[in-house]
Parts: C-alpha cells; structure tokens; sequence
C-alpha cells in the first residue's frame, strides 16, 4: 500500500476530505490533473456565497430563519420524486443527504468554520426568490452570506491544514497525476492508475497541456473521488440535457475552467459507481461573455437584483415569475422554449449601479481583497469597477440615451434583427405606468416592492423603483444573456458516509427493501457526488449550497475513510507524523477517535 487512501482532485471538496484523513492520522495522497497553481479548484474563482441559516449575520438584519422554514424551502425546491423511500431509487441517498445537509447548515456549519477563521460580508443576499406559493421553490428569506475574502477565504484554512500535514509527511501532493482508471481487486477497489502529465506553468484556471511522460499506478484501502462535475465539457452537457428544459442550446459559455471535464465519472461507473440524476444541472441564464477571458468560452454571471426587465429574442417581456434572481432554471425553461438560446435584460444605469454584482472572485477586488474601504463604496452611488468595465469593453452590453438608439444597438448584436421598437416600447411604457401608484398589478413591480421591506435589500441591492425611461434614471442599457454553465446536480450515489453505491447488488440480485451495496473501498463527495447522495439539490438549488456540499461531504467521506482504515495500525511514518504535528501546532484539533470498522453508516 502507498498510502491509507487516495484522493483524486484537489478542489475544496478533496481538501476537505485529506484534512479530515490527516488529522486522523491517515497517510494520504491527493491527487490532481492540473499543476500546483490550481489548488482549490472551482471554489478558488468562486463568489464564496454560503448557504447558512438562522445566523447572527441574518438577525443583524432583522432577518428571521429557521431550520423548518429552510427545509420547507429546499423541498419546494428539490421536488425530490424518485422513489425517496425505495433503497433502489435514485433520490433514496439524495433526500437523506439533504436532510442531513440542512440540519448542518442551520447548526454546526457556521461555527464550525467560524472556529477556524472564516468570516462573513454582513449583509446577507437574497438568491432564487422564487416566486411561486410558500411551498414551491425558492428562499422565502435572504440566506446568501458572502464570505469576506470570497471563494479563496473557504479554500484557506482546508489549503493551510493539506499543507501543513503534507510537511509533516503525512500527505502526499502528486500533482500532474491524471487519473484514468480505478485498480479493482476481488471487487474491491484498491488503487488508482494513470497517467503523469508533463510539468506545467499555465497559470490558474488556465489550459494545461495533455502530454503524456509517463504512467503510475498508486493503491491504497480506499479511494475517494472529488473530482468536480461536467461543466466545462459541453458534450457532456448536452449529452445529458433534460427534455424539460427544451432542446440543449447549439451555443453556451462556459463558467467554469477545462478541467471540470466530468471525464471521472465513467471512470468510477467502470469500477462499478452507480451514476443518478444525471439529467439534473443548475446552469445560469444571466451569463455574459468575459471580455478579458482566463478560460476558454469563459463567461461570468451576472448576480442581478430584481428591477431590470426581461426579454425574450424577440422582445417579449417573460411572465411571472421569471424576474431576475428569482428561479433559474424556470426561466431557463422559458428560454429554451422560444427556440433561442439568448434573452435580454433591459435596465437603466440606476438600476446597474445599485443591482448588479457578478460572480467570481476576481470580478470581486474589494471583497476578495478584504478591502474595508472598497467595499463600502458599494452601498455609494456608482457601478462597481468591474462592472463598469463590462459595460464599457463587454461585448453583449449596449448603451444608449434613448430607446431607439439602445434598439438598433441590440439589434447589431444578433445575426437578424428580430427586436421591433414599438413592440419594446409599448411594454416598457406599460410598466413605467404602474410605477405611479404604491400598489400595482405588475407582479415584478409588486416584487421589487416586496423586497426593498428588507433592510439589505434597500441599502445595497434594490434600486429604488422609477421609471425605466425616466431620463434622469438613465443612460439605458441593454445585456445581451448567454446561457451559461456551471454546476452538476446529479452524479455518483453516495450513502451518508460517502460510500459510492454499486450499480448493481452483488450477483446482480436485490432483496426487497434492500438497495445497491456500496462499492468496496470506493468514496466519493463534491459535485462528482451530487455533493453528497447523487443530488442533494433534486431538481433545483437555493443558491450557496454547493461550496457547503463540497465542506460536508468532503468532511463525511474523510471522516468515514479514517473510521475504515481505523482497524489498520497507524503506519510508523504516520505514528511519526501526528507526533511531529501536534509538536508544531500545539492548538490545532487532536485527529478523531478511530472507533474501528463500522457495518452501517452513521445516521
Ligand atoms: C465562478 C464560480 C463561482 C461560484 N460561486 C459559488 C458560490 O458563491 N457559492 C457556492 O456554493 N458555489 C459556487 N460555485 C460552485 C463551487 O465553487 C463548486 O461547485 C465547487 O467548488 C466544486 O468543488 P469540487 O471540489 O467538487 O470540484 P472542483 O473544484 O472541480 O475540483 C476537482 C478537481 O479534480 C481534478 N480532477 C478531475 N478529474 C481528474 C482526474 N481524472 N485525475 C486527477 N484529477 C482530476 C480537477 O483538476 C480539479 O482540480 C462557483 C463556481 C464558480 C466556477
């Protein structure tokens, strides 16, 4: 054995899981495609946004929250109907990973990160408002805490703890390893094999090259795959495209880096990985083309607030509930079925000052940056930096004094000119009409209303309502809006201890009320795992969640592999290593007990 276990992808999920096995004092190696200036993924370029509930950060706002009213929330969301109660069925680990992950979100989760640095931007956002009945989907409250230093803040203290036990000779960092397939002894799996990558400087998020210099072949008790979703490989997207969101659009951008190339999940489906949902992904609607890409067809979401107006192609304003940030994939349904694969927003300066963030840490200087100053110029009047950078230089934006000038421009940036000025003209005066009174029958209207009653919302991310072609509102603006993709909902079925379910029972045979077993030494947890049972989300996210999958699962998985290989004696080395560690770090959490092997997951 080269190690206790192995650990396939380094983004925050694996450095959660190798954090855990570490201070267990599990020898581990964690491996990764990519060069070293990767570390951390996905959640490196993220916002950051965290899913907690019932925070200080929420009753500073006046916010109240609870765990019931946020499980209420998730179900509307997930709508979770694949055979929940039937071992065999596909949302059977899903609906228990989502109990379970609401359950940590409205306790544990904060302090837990809190205890090791983590803070949070005091105002709290509101994401998919949803817009439906009180059980549908969407957040009934703003839970969207922003982590003060965004995404890079969440990989720190999981990177500084790999690093630390990586000196100490605990971990084993084996960059450029490329994993290509699953050792499997007896029906156990044991081990990886791949190939070495040849050395690379491509810096983060960047293309690194694909040749070969070698082979290597690793094996350890167990293995956990963490190895990200399909987003950055847009066959696999649209190979995996659901009906109900119409057809897969011919053109998306990309929101994620290349080596989010979903190529391990048939890897892990060949040792026997049983794969779910696979039709279920969360893909954004508001995505605009990166004027200054890092990735190739990189794209960057807008993270609206709810005033600019929303237009099909053909300049139809969407019905209810399709506002801006209140429910993604409906629109994108809604989008799809007009046969085009763009919309548009139309919104005054006004509003693009007070409404639009976008999303990604480096879009995000201020707060990623921990710059007090720069950060409160936000609740001042004017676009952030980089918004007004995508205004000037991006090219899905348009700028114009009056109506007519922002429709030619919107015009020029499609292959037909489909939008008619008086067709967009006649529904913009209508809705400038119910301005006028403080109550209306514009459900939009209604809603921009309904959200400036919170404190947050007023201060920083919901303009004033006034009229769209109200002149000293102005400029006007139109974004043309890309769909954009990001993140798998399905993946590898996972029981509660990361266990990665077989495809089939051994011998193929099922008794009744009895699923498929776990795959033998097999793990999974992040998004390759539907962060957590092959779908935690169900059909639909609450936002925030994923980087919290990816801690939780990533935890679980770790905790459950060093319970595992808790029967093995601690390895000499590793014996060595928790010695010399405890010596460097005096404060740092004595490893967890090691109660042996266990038979059932924990519940
Ligand atoms: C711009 C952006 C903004 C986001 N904002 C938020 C937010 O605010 N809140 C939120 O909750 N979520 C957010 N997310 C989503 C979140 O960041 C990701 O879902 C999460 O980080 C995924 O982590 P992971 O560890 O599962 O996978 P990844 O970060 O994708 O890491 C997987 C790693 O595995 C490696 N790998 C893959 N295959 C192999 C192989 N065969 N061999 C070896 N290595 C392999 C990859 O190179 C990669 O390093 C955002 C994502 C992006 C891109």
């Amino acid at each position: 054995m080269d190690a206790d276990a192995i650990v396939v992808g380094a983004g925050l999920a694996g450095l959660t899981a190798t954090a855990e096995l570490a201070r267990a004092g599990r020898r581990v190696l964690l491996l990764d495609q990519e060069p070293e200036s990767n570390l951390g993924g996905q959640a490196f370029w993220s916002f950051g946004g965290l899913f907690l509930v019932g925070t200080a950060e929420q009753r500073r706002m006046g916010i109240r929250d609870s765990r019931e009213l946020a499980w209420q929330d998730w179900l509307g969301s997930a709508f979770f109907d694949r055979e929940v109660d039937d071992p065999a069925g596909e949302d059977y680990w899903a609906y228990r990973w989502a109990q379970a992950y609401v359950e940590f979100a409205s306790g544990e989760k904060r302090s837990w990160l809190h205890g090791m640095g983590v803070r949070w931007f005091p105002l709290v956002g509101w994401a998919e408002r949803g817009g439906y009945l009180a059980d549908g989907h969407g957040n009934s409250v703003p839970r969207f805490h922003v982590t003060w230093g965004t995404g890079p803040a969440v990989v720190a203290p999981f990177e500084r703890r790999v690093r630390e036990a990586a000196d100490s000779g605990l971990v084993g960092l084996r960059f450029r390893h490329r994993v290509d397939g699953l050792a499997v002894t007896g029906g156990t799996v044991d081990g990886v094999r791949g190939a070495i990558l040849e050395p690379s400087r491509a810096a983060r998020g960047t293309r690194s090259s694909r040749t070969v210099t070698g082979e290597f072949e690793l094996h350890a008790s167990a293995v956990i795959v963490t190895s990200g979703g399909i987003g950055g490989n847009l066959d696999l997207v649209r190979e995996n495209w659901p009906d109900r969101l119409g057809p897969a659009p011919d053109r998306m951008i990309c929101g994620v880096p290349e080596h989010v190339d979903g190529r391990m999940l048939a890897i892990a489906e060949r040792a026997g990985g049983r794969l779910v949902n696979r039709d279920r992904m969360w893909h954004y609607t508001e995505g605009i083309q990166n004027w200054d890409p890092i990735w190739d067809r990189h794209g960057i979401r807008i993270l609206p607030g709810p005033s600019s107006l929303w237009f099909d192609a053909r300049g139809r304003r969407f019905p209810a509930p399709h506002f801006p940030g209140f429910d993604t994939l409906g629109t994108l349904g809604a989008i799809r079925a007009t046969g085009f694969d763009y919309s548009w927003f139309v919104l005054t300066q006004k509003i693009i000052e007070k409404e639009f963030a976008l999303s990604g840490s480096e879009q995000n200087p201020d707060l990623t940056g921990k710059d007090i100053k720069l950060t409160l110029s936000r609740v001042r009047p004017g676009a952030t930096a980089a918004v007004e950078a995508f205004k000037r230089h991006g090219p899905d934006f348009v700028v114009a004094r009056t109506l007519p000038e922002l429709v030619a421009g919107m015009n020029k940036l499609t292959p037909e000119p489909l939008l008619e000025l008086a067709d967009l003209e006649r529904q913009i005066v209508a809705r400038d009409r119910e301005i006028d009174n403080p109550f209306t029958k514009d459900l939009q209207v209604m809603a921009i209303r309904n959200a400036r009653r919170s404190r947050g919302e007023r201060l920083a991310r919901t303009a004033a309502p006034h009229k769209i072609l109200d002149p000293k509102a102005g400029p006007l603006i139109a974004v043309r809006l890309n769909i954009l993709t990001r993140k798998t909902l399905g993946g590898l079925q996972t029981d509660l201890s990361g266990r990665v379910i077989g495809a089939a029972a051994p011998g193929g045979v099922v008794s009744a009320g009895e699923g498929p077993r776990p795959v033998p030494g097999l793990f999974a947890a992040g998004e390759v795992a539907g962060f957590g049972g092959g779908g935690m989300h169900g059909y639909r996210s609450l936002e925030g969640s994923f980087l919290g999958g990816c801690l939780f699962s990533g935890r679980q998985a770790g905790r459950a592999v060093a319970r595992e290989t808790g029967a093995l004696p601690v390895s000499r080395t590793g014996a060595a290593a928790i010695r010399r560690w405890r010596r460097r770090r005096p404060s740092s959490p004595p490893p967890c007990p090691r109660p042996g092997r266990r038979s059932a997951p924990p519940r």
